[in-house]
């Protein structure tokens, strides 16, 4: 059987392992630290197919002026702190190669077999187990890390017109810089964390409006373990029963930050409800009222990219995935899968935390504990 190498695409054939996880980003690396600390031997036993073309996970393709200083935190990865790859007291620099810096120097550090770059393309059950296509070549395997994040992913809501709009549309996904914008009215869409820093750029280079869906919900005082924990319960519940994860903001609201006061002394902070029409040269709103505009920025979030695991046919009748597990990341309808960063675990400490279960629980159901 050839051996894939390191680093590279791997050759084409059939592998065998036992355990295939996708994805290297905070999740799919824990998860691969924990299957290597547990005794899974690396390019043997077990690998990681990562699309990105570098270490990083979804943090390489951020935007440049997300710092270190405005995300809002990234946890250690497991077994090596951020600041033994980094000095973390430069605040100012962009997460983009940051995040990348330190993730690159942890594979190395811990020797992780991690393929790039390979697209998973479809995942599907053949002779007990799964086979996994790729891009490159075909892996067979036992069982399923599913560690894919949401960045592939991007939301935008389907409003009427969209195809009418004769001025630029985009999606936080694909967002640069503000400079881009200068001299055109660009309507921000969305009431998250992005939505709120990217109009507050956006807002010193040229005209914006803010359009969000519901009134956001500021939350006054500090986000402490406590409230961490009440927001991620709350999603867990819904995994558990089998509903599609909220999204993030819903359950965390928005910090209301010294950058957030800055920005509602500036005005900024008026938003407009969702509008209802999108016209060709602008939106409008039920009453008729309309806005002329030549950007719309769709801040409206991310969904899971799960459209690989289609055929394992995990979703339920309530439109989710029924999650079941220590910390809900083992699919009730085939405990060969689990998913990590998903749901309750998307975020950097819950995809840390999910790794381990999941590396532990998955290991032990397939008897190679
Ligand atoms: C703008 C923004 C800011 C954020 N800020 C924070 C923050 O400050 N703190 C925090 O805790 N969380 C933050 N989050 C959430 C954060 O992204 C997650 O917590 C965490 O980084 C996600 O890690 P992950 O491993 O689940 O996914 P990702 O980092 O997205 O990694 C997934 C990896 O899987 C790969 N992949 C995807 N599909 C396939 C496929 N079919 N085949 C092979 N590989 C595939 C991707 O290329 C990628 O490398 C933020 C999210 C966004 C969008």
């Amino acid at each position: 059987m050839p051996e894939p190498r390191p680093g590279t695409s791997a050759p084409a054939a059939v592998i065998k392992m036992q355990i295939v996880v996708i994805g290297a980003g905070q999740a799919g690396l824990s998860a691969a630290y924990h299957l290597k600390r547990r005794g899974m031997a690396p390019h043997k036993e077990f690998v990681v197919l990562d699309q990105s073309p570098e270490p990083g996970g979804a943090w390489q393709h951020r935007w440049p002026s997300l710092t270190l200083s405005t995300v809002n935190r990234i946890h250690d990865l497991p077994g090596m702190p951020f600041a033994e790859a980094l000095d973390t007291t430069a605040t100012e620099m962009p997460a983009n190669t940051a995040v990348p810096t330190y993730f690159a120097a942890y594979e190395k550090r811990f020797e992780l077999p991690i393929y790039r770059p390979v697209t998973v393309k479809v995942v599907c059950k053949r002779d007990g187990r799964f086979r996994i296509e790729t891009d490159r070549v075909q892996f067979s395997a036992r069982g399923l890390i599913n560690a894919t994040g949401t960045w592939e992913s991007p939301y935008i809501p389907d409003v009427p017109g969209r195809d009418r709009f004769k001025g630029r549309q985009l999606h936080t996904k694909d967002y640069k810089t503000a400079e881009e914008f200068r001299g055109k009215h660009v309507v921000v869409v969305g009431g998250g964390i992005s939505g709120i820093q990217l109009l507050d750029e956006i807002s010193r280079v040229t005209r914006t409006s803010w359009v969000t869906r519901r009134p956001p919900e500021f939350r006054q005082g500090p986000f402490d373990a406590e409230a961490g924990r009440a927001a991620v319960a709350k999603v867990e519940d819904r995994v558990r029963h089998g509903l599609p994860p909220d999204s993030v903001v819903s359950v965390t609201g928005i910090p209301f930050t010294p950058a957030i006061e800055a920005m509602q002394a500036r005005g900024l902070l008026n938003r407009l409800p969702m509008f209802s029409e999108i016209t060709e040269d602008g939106v409008r709103w039920p009453d008729g009222t309309s806005l002329r505009a030549e950007v719309i920025l769709w801040c409206t979030g991310f969904r899971s990219s799960l459209d690989h695991l289609a055929p394992l046919m995990l979703h339920g009748e309530s439109g989710g995935i029924t999650m079941t597990g220590r910390l809900a990341t083992q699919a009730a309808k085939d405990p060969r899968v689990h998913l990590v960063g998903y749901g309750p675990s998307a975020s950097t400490i819950g995809a840390n935390r999910a790794g381990g279960a999941a590396a532990r629980e998955l290991m032990e159901f397939l008897d190679l504990a």
